[in-house]
């Protein structure tokens, strides 16, 4: 049944692009002040509808209500406001200077919204990483098609029905289902792809999207260090730390994936680390109301599997009925074991040490550039040294996480951690293409650059010098 609604869903998608596509073509989403209006109710309706969202949430994998709202419905409300309060100045063509060798021209950027867009969404923070990309292509003033994952279906449905309520199915069309609904939607030509997922969907999402040279942002993963000076300050280091691995149970894409911690603090650091958990969590997490799930079967058995052979310096209890995995620390474990080879996307929290600079930039080194990075020192050139040195897509000095959550920084990879960045005023400039016009005056018309050239270029060199 599930499968026979997907194929009806999914033959629709060729009709959903050309009516999204005929709409964008009439113009309508070039009226600036109809997209406001529209922004506006969209924020009322997720204002209304907090709680269903939180419900789905905790349907899909024991989501704490605190942590939705921290993390997906605030994000997601101050996003709207910000974008509501500027959307205006941003979508104006920008003046800018003009050259002296088309003197007299104004130049301007004009903002121009690329048309249909796809965005592909994962489901650990299935509500702010579905919604914020779309919020982004429609101020912009694209059309959306928006696919969330498959493993949230709680919160993809309340997704479409918010969505639904608020716009035609040629502005937005939320299509449910897997990988299949994927792979058609990416058979077809799109404006610009915003996929987040995973390094290895990334590339099949590049290559499928690379015969039609579609622009794309990917938001993928990697492996996360988190180093820890000997100035730092353990304590604070390691209630930040607790607090940024094990929200949404470790499955966020910018936790610290592993510890680096100078050989001089690690007993300092890990009698820390046990005090914040049981802090937290209580002395047995599982009955926390704090502490999330994971996601599926699938993904519990995959980090099950990374702590056979570990040693387990806090929890390591897991529960395959309720998909519960403990808030877990594990000792030094081998570079080449399953728990270091990929990103762990878990509570899993390897430690591992380093007592000169070189050992750090060796381990890092093994992994390809990661999303985020996180460096505690008090010693701020020391800082200063591993933020400038290492290629990562973000992140923060004595802290963990928080750099999403500023709306002034764009939120992306680099490298093998994917290409793009959005949130704020980055999400408008995303989904925008930057139109280039130089509006020239009649006049006059002047003579040099037309042929015959004769003696011209020494005339051009002297006013190049002048200027
Ligand atoms: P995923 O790559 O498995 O799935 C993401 C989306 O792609 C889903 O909608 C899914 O249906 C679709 N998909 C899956 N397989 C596909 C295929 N073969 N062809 C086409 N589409 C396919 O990722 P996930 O498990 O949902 O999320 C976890 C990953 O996402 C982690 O690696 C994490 O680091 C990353 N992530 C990155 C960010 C970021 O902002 N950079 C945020 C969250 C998660």
């Amino acid at each position: 049944m599930v499968e026979e609604i997907e194929t009806q869903l999914q033959e629709n998608i060729p009709k959903i692009i050309s009516s999204q596509k005929a709409f964008f073509d009439t113009g309508r989403t070039l009226d600036v002040p109809k997209r406001i209006e529209k922004l506006k109710a969209l924020k009322r309706l997720i204002e209304a509808r907090e709680k269903y969202i939180s419900e789905a949430l905790f349907q899909d994998f024991k989501k704490p209500e605190f942590e939705t709202f921290v993390t997906e419905t605030f994000i997601i409300l101050s996003e709207l406001k910000f974008i509501i309060k500027n959307l205006e100045k941003w979508a104006k063509p920008e003046k800018v200077g003009s050259s002296w060798i088309n003197f007299p021209s104004s130049d301007f950027i004009y903002q121009q919204p690329y048309g249909n867009v796809l965005v592909l969404a994962p489901w650990n923070y299935p509500f702010q990483l579905s919604v914020s990309p779309v919020i982004g292509a429609l101020a912009a003033g694209n059309t959306v098609v928006l696919k969330p994952s498959e493993y949230s279906p709680h919160t993809s449905k309340v997704i479409e029905d918010i969505f639904k309520e608020i716009y035609p199915p040629e502005v937005v069309s939320v299509v449910q289902g897997g990988v299949s609904a994927s792979e058609k939607l990416l058979e077809q030509k799109w404006d610009y792809v915003f996929f987040t997922g995973s390094v290895p969907v990334g590339r099949i999402v590049a290559k499928a999207i690379a015969p039609h040279l579609t622009p794309a942002t990917l938001e993928l993963g990697g492996k996360n260090p988190c180093i820890i000076h000997d100035s730092a300050k353990i304590e604070l280091a390691a209630k930040r730390i607790v607090w940024g691995k094990f929200i949404n149970a470790g499955q966020t894409c910018i936790a610290p994936d592993y510890i680096l911690v100078h050989t001089s603090q690690k007993g300092h650091f890990i009698d820390a680390l046990k005090n914040e958990i049981s802090a937290a969590f209580g002395e047995d997490p599982k009955f926390s109301e704090s502490y999330a799930r994971i996601i599926n079967k699938k993904k519990f058995e995959r980090l099950q599997g990374m702590l056979r052979g570990e040693e387990i310096l806090i929890g390591g209890q897991t529960d395959a009925s309720e998909l519960y995995i403990a808030p877990t620390v594990l000792n030094e474990p081998s570079l080449k074991s399953a728990v270091m080879e990929d990103e762990i996307f878990g509570p899993i929290l390897p430690v591992l040490t380093f007592s000169e600079e070189a050992e750090i930039e060796k381990i890092i080194g093994l992994y390809p550039d990661p999303l985020a990075l996180y460096v505690f020192a008090e010693d701020k050139d020391f800082s200063e040294k591993i933020l400038k040195k290492y290629r990562f897509g973000g992140g923060a000095s004595n802290d963990v996480v928080v750099h999403i959550a500023n709306k002034n920084l764009p939120f992306g990879g680099v490298g093998s951690s994917g290409y793009g960045g959005y949130h704020g005023k980055f999400s408008f400039d995303t989904f925008t293409h930057k139109k280039s016009i130089s509006k020239r005056a009649t006049w006059i018309d002047m003579p040099f650059r037309y042929a015959p050239y004769k003696g011209k270029l020494l005339l051009i060199k002297k006013v190049m010098k002048m200027l």
